[in-house]
């Protein structure tokens, strides 16, 4: 089946897993992943990187102009550079999660960073997940499907996924740090975290990754099918 111009657009909280399943289901389909949340979480690693304060939302502004990403594509990996240097894991950090959800509730932010992952959006055959791919980025995509799970299951999977990286942190910091983001992101007034009206809800409790991507690929396959 050819999957190559489909867009599929993958909402949802931090920690419902989004990131593992999109990544099997370009694995299986040839799709390219877009990881639309290391973009944010670049822009706050410049931020810390510089000593600006999180919430110093002025100074964040400013910034922007100097804040040099680009996104490349290896074997399917996506590879962000900042300023000219690979930044790895570098974003990954508890720090790196709390600057990237200060960052991304200021509109010049977001405003920034649309260009970017409109234009992966054009060229189609993606999968891009994020907050508001299925409201904002794409609201034109063939798939949508807004993935949750609970706040417990979502920290147990975050924390698991630390401990393997060697970073140090307990269950109660991770699953404090997920509920604070969950409301950030929720409450904010520039694209808050919802459902698009068109999407479908998946909770993903208790599924292997391989069990959730098959499901998005039925979709897709159905959504082919439905166009024949
Ligand atoms: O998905 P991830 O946890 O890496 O995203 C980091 C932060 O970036 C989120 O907490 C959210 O505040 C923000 N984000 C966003 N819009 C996106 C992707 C991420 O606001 N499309």
């Amino acid at each position: 089946m050819n999957f190559s111009k489909l867009r599929v657009a993958l909402d949802g909280p931090s920690g419902a897993g989004k990131s593992t399943v999109a990544k099997a289901v370009a694995a299986k389909t040839g799709l390219i992943y877009v990881d639309t949340g290391s973009l944010y979480r670049t822009v706050g690693l410049y931020m810390a990187q510089h000593g600006i304060d999180a919430y110093d939302t002025e100074k964040i502004i400013a910034a922007l102009p100097k804040v040099d990403i680009k996104l490349t594509y290896e074997d399917g990996q996506q590879c962000v550079s900042l300023c000219g240097e690979q930044v790895g894991d570098k974003i990954r950090t508890e720090q790196a999660s709390y600057y990237a959800s200060a960052v991304s509730k200021i509109p010049e932010v977001r405003a920034f960073l649309f260009e970017m992952q409109r234009s992966l959006a054009r060229e189609g055959g993606c999968i891009m997940d994020g907050r508001d791919i299925g409201t904002v980025i794409m609201p034109d995509a063939e798939i949508k499907v807004f993935m949750t799970a609970t706040a417990e299951e979502r920290a147990r999977r975050r924390h698991k996924e630390q401990r393997e990286k060697g970073i140090e942190v307990s269950f109660e910091e991770v699953l404090e740090s997920i509920i604070a983001r969950d409301k950030q992101d929720s409450e904010r007034e520039a694209a808050p975290l919802k459902p698009a009206d068109d999407a479908i809800e998946f909770v993903n409790d208790g599924y292997t990754v391989e069990t959730s991507a098959d499901y998005i690929i039925g979709l897709m396959k159905e959504y082919l099918g439905a166009k024949v």
